[in-house]
């Protein structure tokens, strides 16, 4: 079986090295014109906490798996290694509905409400301390997560071509298939771009986040200041293995990823209405990056995990007869706005899950027999 994933991002990594080990014969190939550090997931801080407004229970099952992977990681001789580490913080609110009603406070470890005698201990800024709450979670560096699973991809017998593709229409062509066959399975983690390569742009919309990194090493918790039930993710302290990082800003549509210093400014003086202490640290990086999110999923960060033989989407290319006869099955896998750490591995499960239901279904689709 030969399997092409565009993408080397957070969700890219995790559904390669999630197909390797379930398909040991398979041959996969990695395509993508950024790795590493220079992608957006390089740049996330990197905790798990879902998104608030999660409905579906498939959903909530990816959260599952990806914070239940993390905790396997953290409990084996690669911790350090992969970046992963567990922490402890809080939530703090204004309003009692945007910590009243968390779903996955079953999920997480340690979680408790706040009662009025912690918050006063806790000697909050008077603005802030009126609700609260307190879980463990896990925080997965990037920095090291993503070299880590493209390692393990490597030594695995896995492939990377490192190219830009036009659109999922030239998939079977080369360069970015050097073989007679054509790719049983094509999966799409391009991100933000995911909409453009299937000639789809209308679908993607950017927001902007921006982040600082100081050496604070005297920070062990993370702290959040919910402001509202949609924007959760706006003020935030988050310690990850070797730095601590400052967040953020939230700008809907905004596809320019410069640095802005008022931004950083701004930052500070939220981060450090949680935590004072913040402003005399020395800085390391400012940073910003465009998390990918769907049109219509912007309030919840749902990703689109989905499966399209990849002859449907010859009427959104101006295409050749080859792709409209081809067998080639894509699955969709992007579209994970804020929550692209806290869904990754889950989502690469749930590819899994639909390419064996997709064989179950199929039991004629052998790889023997694909044609240009
Ligand atoms: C400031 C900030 C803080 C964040 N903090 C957190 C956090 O604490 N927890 C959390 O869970 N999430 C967080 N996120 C969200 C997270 O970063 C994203 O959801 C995640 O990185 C998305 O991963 P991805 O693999 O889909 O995209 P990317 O990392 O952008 O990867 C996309 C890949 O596709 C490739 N690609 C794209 N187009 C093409 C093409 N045409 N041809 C070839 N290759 C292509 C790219 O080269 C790249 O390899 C944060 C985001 C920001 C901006």
């Amino acid at each position: 079986m030969r399997i092409a994933i565009i993408g080397a991002g957070v969700i890219g990594l995790s559904t390669a090295t999630v197909l390797q080990s379930h398909f040991k014969d398979a041959d996969i190939t990695i395509i993508a014109d950024k790795l590493n550090k220079n992608t957006l997931s390089d740049g996330s801080a990197g905790l798990f906490r879902p998104s608030h407004n999660v409905k579906e229970e498939y959903e909530k099952e990816i959260y599952r798996n990806s914070f239940a992977h993390f905790l396997r990681i953290f409990q084996s001789e690669e911790a350090g290694e992969y970046g992963v580490q567990m922490v402890s913080g809080y939530i703090i609110a204004e309003k009692l509905e945007f910590v009243a009603d968390l779903w996955y406070k079953d999920l997480v470890l340690d979680f408790h409400f706040l009662d009025s005698e912690e918050l006063k201990k806790l000697n909050l800024n008077k603005k802030y301390c009126a609700y609260g709450c307190f879980f463990t979670s896990t925080v997965t560096e990037c920095r090291k997560y993503l070299p880590k699973l493209l390692k393990k991809f490597l030594n695995n017998n896995g492939h990377v071509i490192l190219a830009k593709i036009n659109g999922l229409h030239e998939i079977n062509k080369l360069p970015y298939n050097t073989e007679k066959s054509e790719y049983n399975f094509v999966i799409n983690c391009a991100g933000l771009n995911a909409g453009q390569i299937i000639n789809d742009k209308s679908s993607m919309i950017p927001i902007k986040g921006q982040v600082i990194r100081i050496n604070a090493p005297w920070i062990k918790n993370f702290w959040f200041l919910s402001e509202s039930l949609e924007n959760d993710f706006k003020t935030y302290i988050i310690p990850t293995t070797q730095t601590v990082v400052l967040g953020a800003t939230r700008d809907e549509g905004v596809s320019d990823d410069t640095v802005c210093p008022e931004d950083s400014e701004a930052i500070m003086q939220r981060c450090a209405g949680l935590v004072p202490s913040v402003k005399l640290a020395p800085i390391l990086t400012e940073w910003a990056g465009l998390r990918p999110y769907r049109k219509e999923t912007l309030h919840t960060s749902s990703p689109r995990i989905e499966l399209e033989p990849l002859k449907c989407l010859a009427g959104n290319f101006d295409f050749p007869q080859y792709l409209a006869e081809s067998r080639t099955i894509v699955i969709h896998n992007y579209g994970h706005g804020g929550n692209g750490v806290s869904m990754s591995y889950g989502s690469g499960l749930r590819v899994l899950e639909l390419m064996e239901n997709y064989l179950v279904d199929n039991k004629d689709y052998d790889d023997d027999d694909g044609h240009f």
